[in-house]
């Protein structure tokens, strides 16, 4: 079992992810762009893999009528895009990225 830890940059989020993490993408919509505060956004798919907030949890935004994003409420690293179909997690934050 292939596990992958993260969170955010001033630590009072932490999750892990258990299993293989294949589906990766650059998002560059709008609503990322101001999500991340950059050009583009770096996510990872934790559709089909065992994942757990181990410390905390994200205060979330609902940015559309489908997508909520979830970020860390004390630092505000951008966390999560959250669809009906599944949830992807920021590329950086995890440990090792
Ligand atoms: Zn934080
Ligand atoms: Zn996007």
């Amino acid at each position: 079992m292939t596990t992958h830890t993260g969170g955010c940059q001033c630590g009072a989020i932490r999750f892990r992810a258990e299993g293989v993490l294949k589906d990766s993408s650059i998002c560059h919509c709008r609503m990322c762009q101001k999500a991340f505060g950059a050009y583009y956004a770096p996510l990872v798919s934790v559709r089909g893999v065992e994942f757990h907030w181990t410390r905390g949890q994200p205060k979330r935004f609902q940015s559309s009528n489908h997508v909520k994003r979830g970020f860390c409420g004390d630092c505000g690293t951008p966390l999560t895009y959250e669809a009906p179909d599944g949830m992807a997690i920021a590329a950086g934050a995890f440990d090792d990225p």
